[in-house]
């Protein structure tokens, strides 16, 4: 079995050798990302694996897959709308992808930019760094994680690892979503969404972004919080109203916000060397705010991640090349 690799990134390099010698595969790897001018490398391969950053949008490198006897494209990653799926039937490519890769890498991010909040670091910092106050005023006075209650929206594979981690500091986890699920019964108690607002000091989103989840959390959602609490948002940046989250903050209807996504981020998480005028001026509003943290879409981001994403992706290819049925197949 041969696997041309493309999109190489530098952290990947340590699992793909690692998976290629443990399973005695030969990969051909490039850090360049799949076009007619290098799709020559997969000759020989029964797969491609792919992380696309742009649509692959030339017919002729299905085409030539197909001429050299690729059964497959595995993409490293959840997303697959830069494949042209008309074509990958015409040439009878199979399209695998990695929909789940480590939920717990984001239920991490949630639970450190939580505590973050609820220990007012942000502003402890801010008074340091701005005024050279070092004291410990009333109103930064905080409470410890077994007396508050966590409030989820959406508990699926992240939500529900959320739980996990909460339920074990001690917090009482009470949750929202459209399906139940009595796996999770250990870790949380299902409630219903106002319930969930109203009744949480941190109230944290793992719902999909859907037409149904776009600004699920806007002005009246701001409102029927407590003014203590805190939004965590490590989802999708449009299940909030971004404006809506700026008045909330400044108005003091809640306490703080962690954000991992901000709607319209596209632009500029993942960017370096932006000028000044290519930041938008939410994120730089929210930015300034001491109870405010923001990370640039960086709660996946973990060594386990990226291990599993790259080696989830090649043992399907693997499996394909037996004839064996893999994991996650996104289209026919
Ligand atoms: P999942 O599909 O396992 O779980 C989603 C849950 O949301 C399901 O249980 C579903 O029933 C529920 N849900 C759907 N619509 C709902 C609604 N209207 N109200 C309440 N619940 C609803 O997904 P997951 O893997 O846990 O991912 C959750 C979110 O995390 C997604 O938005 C995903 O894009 C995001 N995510 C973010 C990062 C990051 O780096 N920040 C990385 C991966 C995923």
């Amino acid at each position: 079995t041969k696997i041309a690799i493309y999109n190489v990134s530098p952290v990947e390099v340590p699992y793909i050798d690692d998976w290629a010698s443990k399973n005695q595969v030969e990969v051909k790897t490039t850090d360049q990302p799949l076009t007619s001018e290098n799709v020559s490398l997969a000759e020989g391969c029964s797969s491609v694996s792919l992380k696309p950053l742009g649509p692959i949008d030339e017919e002729v490198v299905y085409q030539k897959l197909n001429e050299y006897g690729v059964k497959c494209m595995g993409l490293r990653i959840v997303g697959f709308n830069t494949i042209n799926f008309d074509w990958a039937k015409k040439y009878d490519l199979l399209v695998t992808n990695v929909p789940v890769y480590s939920p717990r890498a984001i239920a991490e991010m949630t639970v450190t930019q939580a505590m973050y909040l609820l220990r007012k670091i942000g502003v402890f910092r801010y008074r340091m760094d701005h005024d050279h106050d070092f004291t410990w005023p009333g109103e930064l006075i905080s409470n410890e994680i077994y007396n508050l209650t966590v409030g989820l929206i959406g508990v699926g594979h992240i939500g529900s690892a959320v739980a996990e981690i909460f339920s074990a500091m001690g917090a009482k986890v009470i949750a929202y979503d459209v399906a139940y699920n009595p796996e999770f019964e250990p870790f949380l108690t299902y409630t219903d969404f106002d319930t969930v607002l109203k009744e949480a000091d941190i109230v944290s989103l793992h719902t999909p972004l859907f037409p149904s989840t776009e600004n699920m959390i806007g002005e009246k959602q701001f409102k029927e919080m407590k003014n203590s609490a805190y939004l965590i948002n490590c989802a999708r940046g449009e299940l909030v109203d971004t404006q809506a989250l700026i008045k909330a903050l400044e108005d003091g209807e809640i306490a703080g916000a962690g954000l991992d996504t901000l709607a319209g981020e596209s632009s500029y998480f993942g960017h370096t060397g932006l000028s000044d005028s290519e930041i938008p001026d939410d994120y730089k509003t929210l930015a300034k705010m001491p109870n405010v943290v923001i990370t640039p879409h960086s709660a996946f981001y973990t060594e386990t991640s990226i291990r599993n994403m790259v080696q989830i992706c090649l043992n399907d290819q693997l499996t394909i090349a037996k004839g064996g049925r893999p994991r996650s197949i996104v289209s026919r």
